[in-house]
């Protein structure tokens, strides 16, 4: 396997066999390993290469030229020990992007003092994404980094028929209009002469209280 566009996986349960077959749909080569033969039988053919493996063993990883990926994902979650003995032998074998999967806060915080470069936290992010959701008018929401977020939605009435130009959008409310769908549904960039009409779906940027105001307010 060529490492450069490469990508380890270790631990294929349902977050990991979902991040490794979408690698693979985007053209990555992806090593797989688990503990479980039945799950590596059955991602077998499906990953560039499936391998059963303890990954808390240094030698199993050393057999597997870990060392030479540039990234490698632990998708271990809910077997602590094993993510944290995994990930610290794959720090100590100087890997420059290991990323983890932690299931809370705690477990985040183990793994950011030893030194995983990237944490993920899947089902809190996902939590919090569909509280957003449930709760009002949002189409979807991404939170992009820390504090700032992005917003897809219907145009709201405060929005229809001006010029965006002329809304005084981010001074009133603190947010961007990136792009809005044409008529035939098609998203392109909004601008200073782009008038929106009710039924418009706009995507929309700014600091995550501005945006989850500005996604309550009524279309
Ligand atoms: P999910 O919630 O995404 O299904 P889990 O944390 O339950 O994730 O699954 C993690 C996967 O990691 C399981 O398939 C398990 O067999 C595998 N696993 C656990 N310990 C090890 C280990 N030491 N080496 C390799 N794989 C492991």
């Amino acid at each position: 396997m060529a490492h450069a566009n490469s990508v380890a996986v270790i631990g294929l349960g349902r977050f990991g066999a979902s991040l490794a077959l979408e690698l693979m749909s985007s053209g990555t080569s992806v090593l797989g390993i688990d503990l479980d033969e039945d799950i590596v039988q059955s991602l077998n053919g499906e990953l560039t290469q499936v391998v059963r493996a303890d990954a808390t063993k240094r030698e199993a990883l050393e057999q597997l030229s870990l060392n030479e990926f540039d990234r490698v994902v632990v998708a271990i979650g809910n077997h602590l020990q094993a993510s944290i003995l995994t990930c610290s032998k794959l720090l100590s074998m100087d890997i420059p992007h290991v990323w983890a999967k932690a299931l809370d806060d705690q477990h985040g915080l183990i793994l950011e003092q030893l030194g995983v470069h990237h944490i993920i936290y899947p089902e809190k992010d996902m939590g919090r994404r569909v509280a957003h959701l449930v709760r009002g008018s949002m189409m979807d929401y991404l939170e992009i980094d820390r504090g700032f977020a992005m917003v897809k939605m219907t145009t709201p009435k405060v929005l229809q028929g001006l010029k965006l130009g002329d809304s005084n959008l981010r001074k009133h409310y603190g947010v961007t209009v990136a792009a809005r769908t044409n008529d035939e549904g098609r998203w392109q960039h909004a601008d200073a002469q782009t008038v929106l009409k009710p039924g418009d779906r706009i995507l929309v940027l700014g600091p995550i209280s501005d945006t989850e105001a500005f996604g309550q307010l009524p279309d």
